[in-house]
């Protein structure tokens, strides 16, 4: 009969036993934490954890857009422009998110712009900018091109900022040899 094939329900101490059986054992605990001789040596570890780092890894080991940051080495401030549906990206991309494309060219950007928005940093800045504190961030509208770019404002103190205020891009070099940009009120 049918009945008499299908499996029989076990009561809940059976099944329970049951599922106990078919379990894979646990894992076994390691007897010894490993030995010291295992761990990475020191000079393949970074410098400093990544999330305290405030600054990024620029190199073509870190990132696709190293270019970005040899450009800035040489004063040019650059993105890319998609070679297929023409968008200009910000921050720079290594595929296009209007259409995926991954053929990309770099583009120089102008390097004056207005300030849309600001704020200040008063307390809990980044590690190693502690000293610096006021200081103005903010986005700024870049002349001729349709960016809104976001980064630190210097060249007057934040309390006589305006939005419209004209600004330009100042990129920088760090003591590690990496560079960065900020902004810079045109006097
Ligand atoms: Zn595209």
């Amino acid at each position: 009969m049918a009945a008499e094939s299908r499996p029989r329900k076990l009561p809940p101490s059976d099944e329970a036993a049951r599922r106990s059986e078919s379990a894979p054992p646990p894992p076994v605990a390691s007897a010894a934490p490993p030995a010291p001789t295992e761990r990475p040596p020191a000079s393949a570890r970074p410098p400093l954890p990544f999330l305290l780092d405030f600054f990024p890894l620029e190199g073509p080991e870190h990132t696709r857009l190293s270019a970005f940051y040899d450009e800035l080495r040489r004063r040019r401030f650059t993105t890319t422009r998609c070679s297929g549906c023409g968008q200009l990206h910000w921050p720079p991309r290594v595929a296009c998110p209007a259409c995926h494309s991954e053929s990309l060219g770099w583009v120089e950007l102008p390097t004056t712009g207005r300030i849309y928005a600001f704020s200040a940093v008063l307390a809990g800045a980044p590690l190693g900018l502690e000293g610096d504190v006021p200081f103005a961030v903010g986005l700024v509208d870049l002349d001729g091109v349709p960016l809104r770019i976001f980064g630190r404002i210097d060249g007057r103190p934040w309390p006589e900022l305006h939005v419209g205020d004209p600004v330009r891009v100042v990129p920088y070099d760090l003591p590690d040899g990496r560079a960065f940009y900020r902004f810079e009120v045109v006097p």
